[in-house]
């Protein structure tokens, strides 16, 4: 007997080396490999005629192997097959299909799937068509028994169609099988980890039907609905996988609120210190936003809140009132940004706005001298600094504060989920290690008693899609800035075809000369054999040297010298540059007012998300700003659709939903290489509505138990929850 947890290796037919090769799937129990899912189905129930086909269609046909054969011709090797039903018959063409030469016997069964195609003579005929051999004698299913069983599971019915892996040697056809016998052996009570009101409410249909049912689908089941996974049976397994995510997201957030963090006090003192650091009249979004921000301050359990706003939407300034509170409370502050050039650019502005104030900020990056390191790491230590920016060096630097009562994490979603989720954690280590230091006069200054968890806000210009923030952010309140600040026209987007360059040229010398600065970004640093993108470094030197020799032009990029960079970014913010020669090093964060024209060259090359970063470069003062893509050689059709997005609208939410659409959740934030973790049969896109309805049932049941929810049934939920997340996505821990 069969349990879900029980290795694959001990199915009948598995073993320990094949079981090497699912693993590469991520399939390493029987539950994984029951949720390895059909990709598409076949209806070899209704099999179609040859004489019914039409050009055009997909369709399946079952036939006999009437001869095969290689052809050469003077491009290609082509295999050629033909197969029949009765007297009709129907030619198959693989190109370079040598490899075909020894597959085929005359009188094997054989199903195929392909597109329906005319050649000139007007003969129908399936080119590359998919093809499976049915009871082919030498698979090795010799006994008449188990060959007419193993037939029966490949014909009159609707059969499904696996991915094969192991290059190929576990074929769609082995899945089937070993799928079937793992049904079969599976103990038949398979307890529902569901509470009973959830599946009433959504009508869920048992783990063992959906099981059994996805795989093999009943005769009369509708076909569009298990090809576009929509059958009852489908919509179980996905709405199980996305509330058992939603579930342990829902735990984490009450888990965290209950919590001792720091209450901070929000008196008029307080109120004073922040509206003298303010330089200019926050609109009405960043006082909403502050508000939700400090009275989540204010409760003694430690904030963990996001806030969304597009780029230039001002989230800085938001992020230093926060931290004003905090400070005024006797704590210190850590603010992390991904990149050294944006923790510089928070650092000068910090200092700008307050060090008035009479507040000691540091900056610790990467490439800080070690000297220098240790001398801030000493000044955080005893307390001495109480606003320390930097990069994840934070992290890794084996910090210790004195009182650390507040993170802040900038433009978060270049750090990766996982990334963030360990993050969170590291933050509350760091406080147990630092607990040990915790000054006893400190702490009566501060309202709570016992150790506490620093509070901890996460700000990003990704306008995540709603059913991404669900997922992703579920353990996280939502604070959105939806307003940008007063006095920007919009920014005019235009593509421009790389020819037409002399005109973009003479449009920047005209800004240039009315006073305003301009961005020109390139893909990459340097030119290389392969490729004809052009470069940063080549292209500063034609632009500073021929184009614009009588403007002041800078050149930025990745590999230059810390120092360097530093340097050349301190000059644009100052306006003794007046032409950035660029990569995306610029993309996030950085903030320099008066430059009005983004110039992109190879605008193709850049992802959606880059593009729009890119743009929130620009628009950020009073003046017109103008962005331009400049497109040279081919663009693919994805490409075509990101230009004409960033044309046609500049709204983030917009945008991250095309984004979304183009490239999937993973790539979408960089998540794949920060071990996101892949969902085994739910697909964000396609399922938004069933992962609104799991984060609600989610809600619904941890509020339990109650007259709905027994007791029984929540401590079996949260256990089935736990198991889960630990098989799945490892590293984080949840209850
Ligand atoms: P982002 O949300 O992209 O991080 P920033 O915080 O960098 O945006 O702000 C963008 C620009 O807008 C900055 O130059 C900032 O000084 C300015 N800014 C922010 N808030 C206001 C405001 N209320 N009034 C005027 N300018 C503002
Ligand atoms: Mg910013």
């Amino acid at each position: 007997m069969l349990e879900l947890s029980t290795p694959v290796q001990y199915i009948k037919g598995v073993g320990p080396r094949i079981a090497e090769v699912l693993a590469t799937k991520g399939i390493s129990t029987v539950d994984d490999l029951l949720h390895y899912l059909p990709f598409r189905y076949e209806d070899r129930l209704n099999p179609r005629g040859i004489s019914e086909l039409r050009a055009g269609e997909m369709a399946t046909v079952i036939g006999e192997v009437r001869n095969s054969g290689l052809f050469r011709t003077r491009r290609m090797p082509i295999f050629q097959l033909t197969v029949g039903q009765g007297r009709t018959r129907l030619r198959c063409l693989w190109f370079h299909g040598a490899y075909l030469q020894d597959k085929f016997t005359p009188g094997q069964m054989i199903a195929l799937y392909g597109k329906v195609e005319q050649d000139r003579s007007g003969e129908l005929q399936i080119i590359q068509p998919q093809f499976e051999i049915l009871g082919d004698p030498s698979d090795g299913a010799n006994g008449g028994a188990e060959k007419k069983a193993a037939e029966s599971l490949e014909i009159g019915r609707i059969v499904p169609i696996y991915e094969s892996a192991g290059q190929g040697r576990l074929t769609s056809r082995w899945f089937r099988r070993v799928i079937r016998t793992a049904l079969e052996n599976l103990n038949p009570d398979l307890p529902d980890p569901i509470p009973a009101i959830v599946r009433a409410r959504l009508g869920l249909v048992s783990p063992r039907e959906a099981l059994w049912k996805v795989h093999w689908p009943e005769a009369g089941e509708s076909f569009e609905d298990l090809q576009s996974s929509r059958t009852p049976a489908h919509l179980r397994l996905i709405f199980d996988e996305l509330f058992f995510v939603e579930l342990g997201l829902e735990l984490k957030h009450r888990q965290q609120k209950a919590q001792t963090g720091i209450a901070f006090r929000l008196d008029d003192r307080v109120r004073a210190a922040i509206k003298k650091i303010l330089p200019f009249h926050p609109t009405a979004a960043q006082k909403r936003v502050l508000k939700e921000i400090a009275a989540d301050m204010e409760k003694p359990c430690p904030m963990r809140r996001l806030l969304q706003g597009d780029v230039g939407s001002g989230k800085t300034i938001v992020g230093f009132e926060a931290a004003i509170i905090a400070i005024e409370n006797g704590c210190q502050v850590a603010l992390m940004a991904p990149t050294e050039i944006l923790a510089q650019q928070h650092y000068f502005s910090a200092r700008r706005i307050l060090e008035n104030a009479g507040y000691k900020i540091v900056l610790l990056t990467g490439s800080l001298e070690s000297d220098r390191k240790r001398e801030i790491r000493r000044h955080l230590a005893q307390g001495n600094a109480q606003l320390v920016i930097g990069t994840h060096a934070l992290l890794e630097e084996k910090v210790e504060f004195s009182r650390l009562g507040l993170v802040i994490v900038d433009e978060q979603h270049r750090f990766g989920v996982m990334q963030r989720l360990k993050l969170m954690k590291k933050t509350s280590e760091g406080e147990e290690s630092s607990r040990a230091s915790l000054d006893p006069a400190g702490s009566q200054t501060r309202p709570h008693t016992g150790p506490a968890e620093p509070d901890v806000l996460v700000m990003t210009a990704t306008p995540i899609p709603r059913t991404l923030a669900l997922t992703l952010y579920g353990d996280l309140d939502l604070s959105v800035l939806d307003e940008l600040p007063p006095g920007r026209t919009p920014i005019v987007t235009r593509r421009i075809e790389d020819e037409r360059s002399p005109e973009v040229w003479d449009f920047v010398r005209k800004q240039v000369a009315a006073g305003h600065q301009v961005y020109v970004v390139y893909p990459v640093i340097e030119e290389n054999e392969e490729s004809e993108l052009k470069a940063a470094i080549k292209m500063y030197r034609e632009l500073s040297g021929h184009v614009f020799a009588d403007f002041k032009v800078g050149l930025l990029h990745g590999r230059l010298d810390p120092d360097l960079k530093d340097q050349v970014m301190r000059m644009f913010q100052k306006g003794e540059l007046q032409i950035l020669v660029a990569t995306t090093v610029i993309e996030v964060g950085v903030d320099v007012p008066n430059a009005t024209v983004m110039v992109i060259e190879h605008a193709e090359r850049f992802g959606l998300a880059q593009l729009h970063q890119l743009r929130g470069r620009i628009g950020r003062g009073a003046a017109k700003s103008y962005c331009v893509l400049m497109t040279g050689g081919k663009v693919t059709e994805e490409g075509e659709r990101r230009l004409d997005a960033m044309v046609r609208t500049s709204d983030g939410f917009q945008i991250a939903e095309l984004d979304l659409e183009l490239r999937g959740p993973g790539e979408f934030f960089g998540t794949r290489q920060a071990g996101m973790p892949s969902f085994r049969v739910a697909n964000l896109i396609r399922d938004r509505q069933l992962l609104e309805a799991a984060k609600r049932e989610a809600a619904a049941v941890i509020a339990g138990p109650n007259s709905e929810i027994s007791p029984e049934e929540l401590s079996r939920a949260l256990v089935h929850m736990r198991v889960r997340w630990q098989s799945t996505y490892g590293l984080v821990e949840v209850g």
